[in-house]
């Protein structure tokens, strides 16, 4: 069983990414494993088990997916389905929030190579789009657009920030520097990605006029996407490749859908709640009620003789689209239609209508 991200740091559900850091700031320093050798295996755990919860709420995105989805929902924000260093974003908070402790160095060994490579911080991000769509557009699986804008490779360089590599001069090509440190704890040597090539080992000669080195561009884009069958309130799907552009890979969308409201119909799972007018002759003698159904036909549903109103009439199959197939039910609640007009023949009528009706009489509660 995962323990709960708020718990973890100690924070409320409605914490601000303040006190979230701040949280983060006071616990990794008590539990940093250079700072527990003795149990360095169990802080270790206990480290990255910390920097996964910060990671997660400092994320306005992934918090979101986990208040809404547990920890089932950023799973999949996680390359592999768990949590690993190659997953944290915020190695430079850590420095910020550890560097005083260890006189600047705190990238020790057990990052391993996630931070050696360089290759984590230079994923490009994920975006976040939600997706307001009508029970029409589920129903009827329309293609829908939106707008983003993200980072691409620059095409002058093809994302290299410039021309003519050459080995980075304060490395050697290696990437990374070892560094030793001394605190009050001790001495620490740690290795760390070289500041001057941030870890790939090579810099540009010439710098790239179109990105200004950056290797990237932003641009704005139009994503089409088909909205799933069945889709629901929350539900997501991501779009692998088609994030932000970063030297090590491109991020994902994260598409999370929203149902706008129905002016008839009410969806609970997979079954939909409908009103219906339904005239006094219809419920005594029976008959057919037109639904106008989501995708644009009409749907009949039979009215039993000697219905009552309010009650309500199931048609089993005619709900909302499952995700692999079939459909829930449309329950359908009949109402008494008002008569349209109240002149002197319906008054007639009415009179005539009083000798099948008999005296009132109470009503069983719960039928
Ligand atoms: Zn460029
Ligand atoms: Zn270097």
């Amino acid at each position: 069983m995962k323990k709960d991200y708020y718990e973890i740091l100690g924070v409320q559900k409605n914490a601000s990414s303040d006190d979230i850091k701040k949280a983060y700031r006071s616990k990794a320093k008590t539990c940093h494993p250079d700072l527990n050798p003795d149990n360095k295996k169990e802080s270790e755990e206990k480290f990255k088990e910390l920097s996964e919860a910060y990671e997660v709420l400092m994320d306005p995105q992934k918090r979101q997916l986990y208040d809404h989805h547990g920890h089932e929902g950023v799973s999949q924000t996680f390359r592999g389905g768990g949590f690993s260093w190659d997953d944290f974003h915020h190695f430079e908070d850590l420095q910020d929030i550890l560097g005083n402790l260890f006189g600047g160095s705190i990238f020790g060994d057990f990052f391993g190579g996630a931070r050696s490579t360089g290759q984590r911080s230079r994923r490009g991000g994920d975006l976040h789009v939600i997706l307001s769509v009508t029970l029409e557009d589920i129903v009827n699986r329309v293609t829908k657009k939106f707008k983003i804008n993200r980072y691409e490779a620059c095409s002058a360089c093809s994302g290299q920030g410039g021309h003519d590599l050459v080995n980075c001069p304060q490395c050697g090509g290696r990437g990374q520097v070892r560094t030793q440190s001394r605190s009050i704890f001790g001495t620490f040597a740690s290795i760390s990605a070289c500041p001057q090539c941030g870890g790939r080992g090579q810099i540009v000669k010439n710098v790239c006029t179109s990105c200004q080195g950056q290797g990237r561009i932003k641009k704005q884009r139009t994503i089409e996407i088909k909205v799933p069958q069945g889709v629901a309130q929350g539900q997501y799907i991501v779009l692998r490749g088609e994030g932000h552009f970063g030297p090590g890979g491109k991020g994902s969308i994260i598409v999370e859908f929203e149902e706008k409201p129905h002016q008839y119909f009410e969806r609970r799972g997979y079954d939909l709640y409908i009103r219906m007018e339904t005239p006094y002759s219809m419920l005594i003698n029976g008959g057919v009620l037109h639904i106008p159904g989501l995708n644009g036909s009409k749907e009949k549903v039979k009215v039993p003789k000697g219905s009552t109103a309010p009650q309500i009439v199931r048609a089993r199959g005619k709900g909302m689209p499952r995700p692999d197939s079939g459909r829930g039910d449309l329950y359908v609640e009949l109402d008494l239609k008002p008569l349209a007009k109240k002149d002197k023949e319906l008054k007639d009528v009415l009179e005539q209508l009083k000798k099948y009706e008999g005296p009132s009489a109470p009503l069983t509660r719960g039928r």
